[in-house]
């Protein structure tokens, strides 16, 4: 029914009531007794009013912790619509109480940072990617000015121009940032940032190594090219200085050819779609393939050794015979003639091992950290002079990774040096 028709009927027969009482008396016992009845039924209707209007302003004072008084007449309806309006109104707060919740926790997750500003550039809130990316404690630092917290002048600049149609980059405490702002609800601002710092290190890595192939491969490019020139140019050249040309051609074609094998094992070593293939590793024979590799490299100028004193393990043979490969190779390309050179095998507390021990011109400590890095050479034309690429650490790095292994290597300039390769307990097959 019409809630006003609710309200004016009960009214409208409560009127009826009194004036038909007071009409009753009046009829019974006189017009004096007849207006005091209905007096007196108005002062207790109006003392009724005023109670249910106490209990009303009570409860508005403090409608969560006290309940709604029952009503009586119209009251009652009165009464059951605050209580309906009361309960939506809850229903609303714990649901916006929740997505806060949730919103928060979504904020937490974000991998980026996200800071809040009034539009004075007040901080308003900001996730915790925000605070470790901009040094920033909500607690501590809420409401005041952005640019007093962030005092980098490209940060200021940025803010005071107002050009965010443009993502800033940003370097700030030893972190490259993506910063952007995005204006939204009546110039209020949201400062997104973006940690790039892995990416840009991952772009210098990859233009290094795109620089230092070319380059690598552009030296042996070089000297062919010379070579074929003068070849084909009219000099008459004597049957010695051509085959001499012809030597040092293929030499550096086999440069070439060693650089370019090395690029491509290690770019099969870091693709995800070239899995490890495990297999039980025959490591005697694997042993011994190495040093007979060493032994014709050294050419009878060292003393090659070998021992095996430890379990077979599960791993890639052919990537595992790459990586003591090279550490051998580098030992006999590293140590002088006359020098001893003694592989080892054996079983350790940490896991089964690996060592190459040479007696060779060994590496300052400066450079140990490094040697792993793709063409990191301690000394570029020995490098060079023994055929080496400046990948083979690197090699032996990936191949590690790959079988959790670990690489320590020892060394004193001019005492020799020992390149530890460790495997897991778990790789015993
Ligand atoms: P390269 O092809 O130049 O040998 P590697 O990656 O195998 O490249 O080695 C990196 C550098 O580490 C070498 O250039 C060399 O300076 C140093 N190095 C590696 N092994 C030895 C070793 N056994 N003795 C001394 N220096 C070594």
């Amino acid at each position: 029914m019409n809630p006003q028709l609710l309200f004016w009927i009960p009214a409208l027969l409560r009127m009826i009531f009194i004036l038909l009482g007071a009409g009753i008396f009046w009829w019974l016992f006189g017009p004096v007794w007849g207006l005091a009845v209905a007096l007196a039924s108005v002062i207790t209707l109006l003392v009724i009013q005023l109670n249910y209007l106490h209990k009303l302003g009570d409860w508005l004072d403090n409608p969560h912790s006290s309940k709604l008084p029952d009503g009586w007449g119209s009251w009652t309806n009165i009464f059951s619509r605050l209580y309906r309006l009361r309960r939506d109104d809850e229903r609303n707060q714990s649901e916006l109480t929740e997505w806060l919740a949730r919103f928060r926790q979504a904020m937490h997750l974000l991998p980026d940072g996200v800071v809040i500003m009034d539009d004075v550039l007040f901080l308003e809130w900001c996730n915790p990617v925000a605070e470790q990316h901009l040094g920033l404690t909500l607690d501590k630092d809420k409401g005041m000015r952005v640019t007093n917290l962030i005092r980098h002048p490209a940060f200021i600049d940025y803010i005071i121009l107002g050009r965010y149609e443009q993502p800033l980059t940003l370097s700030l405490r030893d972190r490259k940032l993506i910063c952007q702002i995005i204006p939204f609800e009546n110039r209020r601002q949201i400062l997104v940032t973006h940690d790039v710092t892995e990416n840009q290190r991952i772009e210098e890595m990859r233009r290094d190594f795109i620089a230092n192939a070319s380059h690598e491969l552009r030296t042996p490019l070089t000297v062919i090219v010379g070579f074929l020139e003068i070849a084909s140019s009219e000099m008459d050249l004597d049957a010695a200085t051509r085959s001499a040309h012809l030597k040092l051609m293929t030499e550096q074609g086999r440069r070439m050819q060693g650089l370019i094998e090395d690029m491509l094992t290690l770019s099969r070593l870091e693709s995800l779609d070239y899995p490890l293939r495990p297999e039980r590793v025959d490591i005697h024979a694997l042993m011994e393939e190495v040093a007979d590799e060493a032994r014709a490299l050294s050419n009878g100028r060292h003393t090659v050794t070998v021992s095996v004193d430890g379990p077979d393990v599960t791993g890639s043979a052919e990537e595992l015979r790459s990586a003591f490969g090279n550490l051998a190779s580098n030992a006999v390309r590293y140590t002088p003639a006359g020098g001893m050179i003694d592989l080892c095998w054996q079983d350790g507390p940490d896991g089964p091992r690996f060592t190459a021990a040479d007696t060779g011109i060994g590496i300052d400590q400066v450079h140990i950290a490094r040697l792993t890095e793709r063409f990191y050479r301690v000394d570029k034309s020995r490098s060079r002079e023994t055929q080496g690429t400046g990948l083979g650490l690197a090699i032996v790095k990936h191949v590690l990774l790959r079988h959790g292994g670990a690489l320590t290597i020892k060394s004193e300039a001019g005492k020799g040096s020992k390149f530890i390769v460790t495997l897991p307990a778990a790789a015993v097959a």
